[in-house]
């Protein structure tokens, strides 16, 4: 690629202007909607109207919900953490992490920023250790049912004060035979649980950048195969080719690359700089330029445009 034959510009506004009537994934003449090309979800700023709602929300529960879940989108946004905190913390709020310390492995939610255990506190007797999600738990299961923890209804406000003013880490004795310790844990890791994201996601960020610059010629019968597929969560088929690849590391960007040099119009998209998904549109050459090159940088929050004369 002739570097100087590429006009690298800001993108002034992240809506992209629209002028038909029917809806690129359905087809058919419905009211469209706003579609975010990357989604919102993931940092992505580039949009259009030209999904119907029907098609924005199946796109939006097949492809989209519980994306960032998945383990290989929970490790891309860990180093978010530095680059971009207010962004991190908007990824990751909600989600799950493993803590581990003194006391076992535990799983927590992020919270307003803050990690928030499910359980953490432990009474250990003769016979049972039981958790709680928190002290205040301990505090309300013991005034609920003393006995089950070894103290009686009058030690109950002395065995909580002894709880409230305990040092992390270190057991206490509650009654004789039975212990209580707030652990504090060490070390956290994102929770890699969830099922792998759905490949189709590559395809469906692919494909809508495709018609931004297709345009009407994006109804093509040619690209009937990646509607269908989008629409009905379908195989991929071949006449696609379709290819799931990654790059050396993660990086705080997105990038799409739209390539008409070779047969067919080939779409490399670039999440977080590693999970790359490329396809291969089958069909005619068009009006488009040879090349296109988008990209949103997650640090600074801006989009650049790069098109080749
Ligand atoms: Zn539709």
């Amino acid at each position: 690629m002739d570097e100087q034959r590429i006009r690298e510009t800001d993108v002034p506004m992240a809506e992209v202007p629209w002028s038909g009537v029917r809806c690129v994934l359905c087809t058919l003449p419905k009211p469209l909607t706003l579609e975010h090309i990357i989604p919102e979800s993931l940092g992505g700023i580039l949009e259009c109207k030209f999904l119907c709602s029907d098609c924005n929300s199946k796109m939006g529960e097949f492809y989209e919900g519980g994306l960032l879940d998945s383990p290989e989108f929970r490790l891309a946004i860990e180093p978010l953490q530095a680059a971009n905190p207010k962004l991190y913390r908007q990824m990751a709020g909600q989600r799950g992490f493993i803590l581990d310390g003194p006391g076992g492995p535990v799983r927590a939610i992020l919270r307003n920023g803050r990690l928030t255990p499910e359980r953490m506190t432990d009474v250990r007797g003769s016979e049972k250790t039981t958790t709680f999600q928190s002290v205040s738990d301990l505090k309300r299961a013991l005034r609920e049912a003393p006995a089950a923890y070894g103290v009686s209804g009058d030690e109950i406000e002395s065995a909580i004060q002894r709880i409230s003013g305990a040092p992390e880490d270190t057991r206490v004795e509650l009654t004789p035979g039975v212990e209580f310790a707030n652990w504090r844990p060490q070390t956290s890791l994102p929770d890699l649980s969830a099922p792998f994201a759905d490949p189709r996601i590559g395809l469906k960020i692919a494909y809508e950048f495709l018609a931004l610059y297709y345009g009407e010629q994006v109804f093509h019968e040619s690209l009937q195969d990646a509607r269908d597929c989008l629409l009905s969560r379908s195989e991929i088929l071949e006449s696609l080719k379709f290819e799931e690849l990654h790059a050396r590391e993660y990086a705080p960007f997105h990038s799409i690359r739209l390539d008409t040099s070779c047969s067919g119009t080939r779409v490399t998209v670039r999440l977080f700089g590693y999970l790359v998904w490329r396809v291969t549109f089958p069909g005619e050459q068009t009006s488009a330029p040879q090349f296109i090159g988008y990209r949103v940088n997650l640090i600074g929050r801006k989009h650049y445009l790069a098109v080749s004369d």
